[in-house]
C-alpha cells in the first residue's frame, strides 16, 4: 500500500504560519533587534556553557532562571512559567484554555497566531474587530464577555501588527468584571514602557507574556515567559512539554536577563529610531503612518502590494498585511538600524516619486 490516512479534519484548510522570509539585504519585516548580543555578554555565555553538561535533561522548568525572573518582576517563582519563544507559551494557554466547547475571544487584526492555535486547539474564535483607528471596541468587547461564555482571551499591547498600545483602566475593568482568563501579550513592552505587572496581585485572571526575542535580542534562542497567578501556571505546566526549553536556551536566556540593564540604551536607541521614521514616514505625501509603541510601524500607502514588490527589488524587505482582513494597503516595517532605516526611507520615497512622475 502506498496511500495515507488523512489528518484530523480540523487541520483541513489549515495553513502553516509563515514568516514570509527572504534574503534582503535589509530585513525589516520580524520586528527583530537589529543588534546580535554584545561580545563581552557573548563570553559570559560560552563560559558558563562549559559547565553544561549535554548528556544530562535540563531542569524542566528552569527554576534557577524563573527565580531570577520572579525577583526582578518581585514574584514569586511559582508565579512564573517560561517557555520555548513566547509562542510556545500562547500554544499551550490555548492547549489550558480552549478545547472543543471553549471559546476565546479574538480582536482582529492582530498577531495571527492566536487564531491559528484555536483553530488547531478545536476552540470557538469570537471576533471583536478594532475600530478604524485600531483601538479595541471597549464596550462591545465588556459586553460580550459580561455574558459569561469567552474562556479566555488575548490583549495585545502594544498591538502587533498595528503598534497601539491598550488603554489599563479598560484591562482593569474588564479583569474585575468576569472570571475570564485575560492574557495581556507584552511582547514589545519594553518598547513602550508600561505594563499590567502591577495589577498581577489583584487578579487571578490576569496573564502577562513577555518574550526576550524583541527588546532582548533574542529571536534566534527561543525564550519567552510567563506571569500569572500560581493557579494559572499549574495548568499551564500540565500542558507543556517537559523539556522544551533546552540547556543551552536556558543559560542564554538566564545571562542576557540577568544583563537587561544593559540593554536599555540599545532599547532607547531603537525608540528614538522609530519616532525619527514615524517623522520621516508622514513627511511622504502618498504615506500615512499609524502612531507606534513598539518596534515597527504600520503605514498605509496606495497600491501596497506594488509597493512592498518594489520595495524588495530595492533590497527591503517588509511585511505585506495588504491582504490581511482591516489592513488593506497596509505595509508594516520594523525598526532596524540606521542605516537600514534611511535606506527603506529612500528606497520608498524613490518608488513614490517615481509612480507619481508616471501617474
Ligand atoms: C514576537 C511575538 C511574540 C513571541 O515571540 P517569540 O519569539 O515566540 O517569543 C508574542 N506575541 C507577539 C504579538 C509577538 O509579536
Amino acid at each position: 500500500m502506498n496511500s495515507l490516512r488523512p489528518a484530523s479534519s480540523h487541520l483541513d484548510g489549515l495553513a502553516a504560519y509563515d514568516p514570509k522570509f527572504m534574503p534582503a539585504q535589509a530585513y525589516l519585516s520580524a520586528n527583530e533587534n537589529p543588534n546580535d548580543i554584545s561580545i563581552s555578554l557573548w563570553k559570559t555565555i560560552v563560559k558558563r556553557m562549559e559547565a553544561l553538561p549535554f548528556n544530562r535533561y535540563p531542569d524542566p522548568l528552569a527554576n534557577a532562571f524563573r527565580e531570577v525572573i520572579a525577583e526582578a518582576n518581585e514574584l514569586d517563582r511559582s508565579e512564573i512559567l517560561i517557555g520555548n519563544g513566547g509562542d510556545e507559551l500562547l500554544f499551550n494557554l490555548a492547549l489550558a484554555w480552549g478545547g472543543p466547547d471553549r471559546s476565546f475571544l479574538n480582536l482582529p487584526p492582530t498577531f495571527s497566531v492566536y487564531a491559528h492555535n484555536a483553530a488547531l486547539t478545536g476552540t470557538r474564535v469570537i471576533d471583536i474587530p478594532r475600530k478604524a483607528d485600531f483601538s479595541i471596541d471597549e464596550e462591545a468587547v465588556l459586553s460580550r464577555v459580561g455574558k459569561g461564555d469567552i474562556d479566555f482571551m488575548i490583549i495585545t499591547s502594544p498591538n502587533n501588527p498595528t503598534g497601539n498600545l491598550a488603554d489599563a483602566s479598560f484591562i482593569v475593568e474588564l479583569l474585575e468584571s468576569s472570571d475570564t482568563l485575560i492574557i495581556v501579550d507584552e511582547a514589545y513592552g519594553e518598547f513602550s514602557s508600561v505594563s499590567m505587572r502591577d495589577h498581577l496581585p489583584d487578579h487571578k485572571n490576569l496573564v502577562l507574556l513577555r518574550t526576550l526575542s524583541k527588546a532582548y535580542c533574542l529571536a534566534g534562542v527561543r525564550i519567552g515567559y510567563i506571569m500569572a497567578h500560581e493557579e494559572v501556571i499549574n495548568e499551564l505546566i500540565k500542558v507543556r512539554q517537559p523539556y522544551s526549553v533546552d540547556a543551552v536556551s536556558q543559560v542564554i536566556g538566564m545571562t542576557v536577563y540577568e544583563q537587561r540593564a544593559s540593554f536599555e540604551s540599545l532599547i532607547a536607541d531603537i525608540i528614538a529610531e522609530r519616532d525619527a521614521l514615524y517623522e520621516k514616514l508622514n513627511e511622504i505625501p502618498a504615506v500615512s503612518a499609524y502612531p507606534s509603541a513598539a518596534n515597527y510601524i504600520l503605514f498605509k500607502v496606495d497600491e501596497a502590494d506594488e509597493v512592498w514588490h518594489k520595495l524588495y527589488e530595492q533590497g527591503v524587505l517588509v511585511r505585506n498585511f495588504s491582504s490581511t482582513p482591516g489592513l488593506s494597503d497596509c505595509l508594516r516595517v520594523s525598526v532596524g538600524s540606521n542605516e537600514e532605516n534611511n535606506l527603506f526611507i529612500a528606497a520608498l520615497t524613490h518608488i513614490l516619486e517615481d509612480k507619481e512622475s508616471k501617474a
